[in-house]
């Protein structure tokens, strides 16, 4: 795919104003520039699950896999150790991660695999037309609940730092510079990195007008403290208005799983001969 312009030739159908198309840019703006960095197109894979945000596979002009609902982590987690070469990123909705694919999302973290998770977390299933998800605000009233919802949201940054991630970020998709270096900052990291982008449904769950008064652009945070980290990522609970702090909250160096694999199985025999004797067995 070298050599085609980044974005496809689909006809793009997201609504006007949907924060996806700003989640698009930025990240073809990143992988724009990672390429001419000199990391190639072909060795980049985008994981998608299935809602609004999962068109990207489509929108996109790189290897792409679109998952069923909720298994873009196993997949990418596949694909990685697989071939460590690649570069994987996730994209994923709130519905999608937090919900269907949660229990995915919590191992991923756990185990470190070097991969980029990018959620479009617009709070509320759009694709579907409307009903609350794990981050929709407590009463939320939508197509399953018109009464208002009885629960109280997740903070899926909180629950990130508890299990093990090792890069969490959270970006603004009306703050698209920000969201590129959070996004470029993710890819390079070696480990699970974990960016929650507060995106606008424009059709179903619009709040920017929330988002704009309360966001700020967290500085002279100390990045490295698992306690700052987690102290920030309780400021704003996803259900009151804020402050909601935007960047990268905790960044941490640590072997990834991906390294592990390679190291205790494949290099006992090195990975051609491994790949080699597993396509020998399925023969
Ligand atoms: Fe975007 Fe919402 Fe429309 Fe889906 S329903 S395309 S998330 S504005």
């Amino acid at each position: 795919m070298t050599g085609m312009p980044l974005i496809s030739d689909t006809q793009n159908t997201w609504c006007p104003g949907c924060g996806n198309f700003s989640i698009q840019h930025a990240l073809k703006a990143v992988l724009s520039t990672l390429e001419s960095e000199g990391i190639s197109r072909d060795t980049m894979v985008l994981v998608t699950g299935i809602g609004c945000h999962a068109k990207m596979a489509d929108y996109f002009n790189i290897n792409s896999f679109y998952c069923i609902h909720g298994r873009t982590i196993p997949v990418a987690t596949g694909i990685k150790i697989a071939n460590p070469d690649l570069t994987v990123i996730c994209c994923a909705g709130d519905g999608d991660a937090y919900a269907e694919g949660l229990d995915h999302l919590i191992f991923g973290a756990k185990r470190n695999i070097d991969i980029t998770v990018i959620v479009h977390n617009n709070r509320v299933y759009g694709l579907t037309t409307g009903q609350y998800t794990p981050t929709s605000p407590l009463g939320f009233r939508g197509r399953s609940t018109p009464a208002g919802t009885l629960e109280y949201p997740l903070n899926p940054l909180e629950m990130m730092l508890a299990t093990g991630a090792t890069f969490v970020g959270r970006g603004y998709s009306r703050k698209i510079e920000s969201l590129k270096s959070l996004i470029r900052e993710a890819i390079l990291h070696r480990g699970f990195s974990f960016i929650d982008v507060l995106q606008i449904c424009a059709t179903f769950f619009d709040v920017h007008d929330v988002y704009d008064q309360y966001v700020y652009e967290l500085r002279d945070h100390e990045s490295a403290s698992f306690d700052r980290a987690m102290e920030k990522a309780r400021e704003w609970d996803y259900n009151n208005k804020g402050p909601i702090a935007l960047g990268a909250f905790y960044r941490a160096k640590l072997p990834t799983f991906d390294q592990k694999v390679t190291a205790k199985i494949i290099s006992l025999e090195g990975r051609t001969a491994a790949i080699q004797r597993i396509l020998d067995e399925r023969r």
